[in-house]
């Protein structure tokens, strides 16, 4: 069942979102060549802690970290370890934390040192491919025209688009009703409504979207070992139209990138508190 939000559950869910924002933004200037994913990891809980709120994947089905994270072939739901990164890597990291009673669900991938062109090429096409999907997450659209939008724009790349992880609503739990494949057909699936609040977060591959699962039970990774990016946004609906609840401006500042991808899903003004 679809739990729609009142106004100030969306932002106390405003709050959570902009906690996961803030963490991937101090990881943004972390990340670099020799560092840890487990370094990382403990900069992140530590972060989320001072916040008076809880990170939202540890223990969450038994997860044994703060935060899941993917290098190149690794789709998602890696497990931070102590290898060092080193130049020419991507490194997703997928970031939740709990405050008021509800989740903040939010993911970017980081290029490590000097990355190969085409790389640098499914990490943008990605990221726009999930704006793509936030367009279409309005009211009279379906879950399948996000999903459609998703896929066609990375397709039309030539890209590979997983299909066995879905985005999700967000709320009180981590995952909700419901499933937003980043697949699908234009019209199909359930109606979008004011007050949803959902995480949209592409996982496209350079090559196949095949993919297979480490033998730990989390990671899972492309069959063909070719790289793969994941970006995911919390976004609610309000007035009829997508309303994002996070932000890659943290992320952005610490990166020195001037972008105003984000302004045309804002209705309200984002304040720096
Ligand atoms: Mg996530
Ligand atoms: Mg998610």
């Amino acid at each position: 069942m679809i739990k729609i939000k009142t106004r100030e559950e969306i932002e106390l869910m405003r709050e959570s979102a902009l906690i996961v924002s803030k963490t991937l933004g101090i990881l943004a200037a972390e990340v670099k060549p020799g560092v840890t994913t487990l370094q990382l990891d403990k900069i992140a809980e530590e972060f989320i802690r001072d916040q008076q709120a809880i990170p939202g994947f540890l223990g969450l089905y038994d997860f044994p970290n703060t935060l899941c994270m993917s290098p190149n072939a690794q789709v998602v739901h890696g497990i931070p370890n102590d290898k060092p990164l080193k130049n020419g890597d991507i490194i997703s990291i997928d970031c939740g934390a709990l405050k008021n009673g509800f989740y903040g669900d939010h993911a970017y991938t980081f290029e490590v040192g000097e990355v190969a062109e085409e790389t640098k090429k499914l990490l943008k096409v990605t990221k726009e491919s999930l704006y793509e999907g936030i367009r279409e997450f309005k009211v009279g659209n379906r879950v399948g025209d996000v999903g459609f939008a998703i896929q066609n724009y990375c397709e039309s790349h030539g890209y590979g688009v997983v299909r066995e992880l879905v985005g999700h609503g967000l709320g009180k739990k981590m995952h909700e009703d419901p499933e937003m494949p980043n697949y699908g057909k234009r019209g199909r699936g359930k109606k979008f409504k004011n007050g949803m609040v959902v995480a949209i977060e592409p996982m496209i591959n350079l090559g196949t979207h095949k993919t297979i699962h480490l033998k730990d039970g989390w990671t899972i990774l492309t069959a063909d070992g070719k790289p793969s990016a994941h970006f995911e946004h919390d976004v609610a609906i309000i007035n009829g139209k997508p309303e994002l609840l996070s932000t890659f401006k943290y992320v952005y500042d610490a990166l020195g990138i001037q972008s105003d991808e984000e302004d045309e899903f804002r209705q309200t003004e984002l304040t720096n508190k």
